[in-house]
């Protein structure tokens, strides 16, 4: 079997030019030490960024090190222990596992029958090289896997973006109100299942039409966007926060007993009216009316936020600027 990538043509350079890319970082997997090297040397020319791994073992490790970020994976086939076949279908099942996206595999072999390339794609490699290797071959095909490369890196960061709006809020950036009681909705569980408390604040900012009656909708936006920001700032960690909508908030505490919950929501509530908002006609400050309920054994998400919220009536009824339990 020739295995000889030694005979790696050398490019000239009007080539090179002609096929330049973006760097990419690319995963070369190989037993053999010389014929890593010899790759590497290759696409080191070109600006990519190379990692080796001698074997499919040392290959798995490394992709799930490195999570999410290899743009390519150069697979030698016959390998001592994982064959690059083996190594192949590994990966795809790593990436389902761990929910990183494909990457783009190319095998790199002597041998190149129509079978031994179907047996490639069939174990989920992307593309089939015949050694001794052709730089100039080789880098074109890295030049079509970069087009899936990119594509592959826009397809992550839009799943992000929504993924980011899915769960949070668009003006004050917190949790939203899916996104908090679905939270708020597993606490519970985990919380009756050990027989933990749970406190939850639910709050409603005061008179809140009249700021957005005297100094506008804009003013008025900037006015809970400086609450969540405030609240999440101070926010203790094992604690959540979210909007529930308009401007309705809520805070659920874990392990919390009513008694400690309402000491540390009355912080929040003294926080709030501290907050100096400004607007063309002057600075102003706003209230918030609080109400908190403790979680019993029966409690689901909405009977215990209906219990907030009929407290959080009482407080506004009361008065307002207070807390309600
Ligand atoms: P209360 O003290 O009883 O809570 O009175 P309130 O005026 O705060 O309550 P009401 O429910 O009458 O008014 C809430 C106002 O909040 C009406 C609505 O236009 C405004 N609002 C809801 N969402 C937003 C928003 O995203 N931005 C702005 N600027 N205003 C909002
Ligand atoms: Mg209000
Ligand atoms: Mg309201």
């Amino acid at each position: 079997m020739t295995n000889n990538i030694s005979a790696i043509n050398p490019l000239p350079m009007e080539s090179a030019s002609r096929l330049q890319l973006d760097p990419l970082t690319i995963l070369i997997v190989d037993d053999s030490v010389t014929e890593r090297r010899l790759l590497a040397a290759v696409l080191g020319r070109f600006g990519h960024n190379i990692i080796e791994a001698g074997s499919g073992e040392e290959a798995l490790a490394c992709i799930k090190d490195r999570n999410d970020n290899i743009d390519l994976i150069l697979m030698d086939v016959n390998m001592p222990e994982l064959d690059g076949y083996a190594t192949s279908n590994k990966i795809r099942t790593l990436e389902s596992d761990i929910g990183i996206e494909w990457q783009p595999i190319i095998f790199l072999s002597g041998r190149n029958t129509p079978n031994d390339i179907a047996m490639g794609i069939e174990s989920g490699g992307d593309d089939f090289i015949a050694k001794p290797v052709n730089s100039i071959t080789l880098q074109a095909k890295i030049h079509a896997m970069s087009r899936i490369s990119k594509m592959r890196k826009r397809l992550i960061e839009i799943q992000h973006q929504l993924e980011k709006q899915a769960h949070f809020d668009e003006l004050t950036g917190i949790a939203n109100r899916r996104h908090f009681l679905s939270m708020l909705d597993k606490e519970i569980a985990r919380s009756q299942r050990h027989s933990l408390p749970l406190s939850l604040a639910f709050f409603d900012v005061d008179k809140f039409k009249q700021v957005n009656d005297t100094y506008g909708h804009k003013v008025g936006d900037d006015v809970l966007k400086g609450i969540a920001q405030a609240v999440t700032e101070s926010l203790r960690r094992e604690d959540s926060f979210g909007r529930l909508g308009g401007e309705e908030f809520c805070i659920f505490l874990p392990g919390q007993q009513l008694e400690k919950a309402i000491k540390i929501i009355e912080r929040y509530r003294i926080l709030i009216e501290k907050i100096n908002f400004q607007s063309d006609s002057g600075d102003f400050n706003v209230t918030a009316s609080f109400g908190i309920s403790e979680l019993n054994k029966q409690d689901s998400v909405n009977s215990l936020l209906e219990k907030a919220d009929q407290l959080l009536y009482r407080a506004k009824k009361n008065g307002r600027n207070r807390i309600e339990f």
